[in-house]
């Protein structure tokens, strides 16, 4: 097995974590974590303060990003690791995700007017620690707030997901884009949670090759959001299409994620890891 813990998908107050960027650092290090980077839903702002906190607890950091795609008819995430976020275009096409999303905030908000859930939008504010940055997330904690539902995962079950009430369509980042700003700066991209994708055998492989095509390095093969056979089953096609494998937490706070900082599964021996190509 690889020794390495390294944990390279989380989130902070910068997007729709429950911690602040140097709490997500010293939670990781008290975790055992050797190797965090923090990857925030189209946001850079928490990176400084990360990056200060590994320094001081002499983590090793990596900084990273995780945008938003609209790929057929799904939302994709992409992650990018090592990437340089002084980078103009990778800034700027960031800035341009981040910009829809106030208006889709607004009529996530009017939806859920409609089924008599009054105040989403500045429900959903008092949670967001960014407000450049209103996530579902956030949304949904604002539900479980009011007694809409019993947690954030039934929130999902019953309101926010596709065909649910508060779901409205949104058009995020070109893969062509979102790889393009992450291998632009310097980084290296790589499927998030693959498993969460509602795509055939075929569309999953048209992905995977698109992905290798455009430069894309890996695939989340261990990661919270994977049960063991999905760990075997995306092992097999990071084999298939050459592919790095990444391991990830995505890490939200203590209160609504399935696991901790560090503490996704072992990746398979076999696989180059894709810390092997970091710093
Ligand atoms: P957004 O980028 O605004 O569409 O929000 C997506 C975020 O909502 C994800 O990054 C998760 O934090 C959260 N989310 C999405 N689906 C679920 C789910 N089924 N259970 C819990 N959280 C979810
Ligand atoms: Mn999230
Ligand atoms: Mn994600
Ligand atoms: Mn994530």
């Amino acid at each position: 097995m690889n020794a390495l813990n390294a944990d390279l998908h989380c989130h902070s107050t910068a997007s729709d974590g429950t911690l602040a960027p140097a709490d997500v650092v010293r939670r990781a290090a008290a975790n055992g974590v050797d190797l965090l980077a923090l990857t925030d839903h189209d946001e850079l702002l928490g990176l400084p303060e990360a990056a200060a906190a590994a320094a001081e607890l002499g983590l090793r950091f990596v900084p990273g990003v995780e945008i938003s795609v609209s790929w057929l008819d799904q939302t994709l995430h992409i992650v990018g690791l090592g990437i340089d976020p002084s980078n103009v275009a990778l800034i700027e096409g960031l800035a341009q995700v981040r910009g829809g999303r106030d208006g889709r905030a607004a009529r996530i908000a009017a939806e859920l007017e409609r089924i008599g859930i009054r105040g989403a939008m500045e429900g959903a504010l008092r949670y967001a620690g960014n407000p450049a940055l209103v996530s579902r997330a956030h949304f949904a904690r604002f539900l479980v707030e009011i007694g809409a539902s019993r947690n954030v995962h039934d929130v999902f079950l019953h309101y926010l997901a596709r065909g649910k009430p508060g779901y409205v369509e949104h058009v995020w980042a070109t893969l062509e884009d979102a790889v393009g700003w992450i291998k632009g700066a310097g980084g290296l991209a790589v499927i998030a949670h693959p498993g969460r994708y509602r795509l055939s055998h075929a569309e999953m492989d048209i992905l995977f090759d698109r992905f290798r095509e455009l430069g894309g390095d890996a695939v989340e093969v261990a990661c919270g959001a994977h049960d063991g056979g999905q760990l075997l089953a995306f092992a097999r096609l990071a084999r298939k299409f050459g592919l790095m494998a990444s391991r990830a937490s995505d890490f939200h706070g203590p209160e609504d994620s399935p696991i901790d900082l560090g503490r996704a599964d072992p990746l398979p021996p076999d696989l180059t890891p894709v810390w092997t190509r970091l710093n």
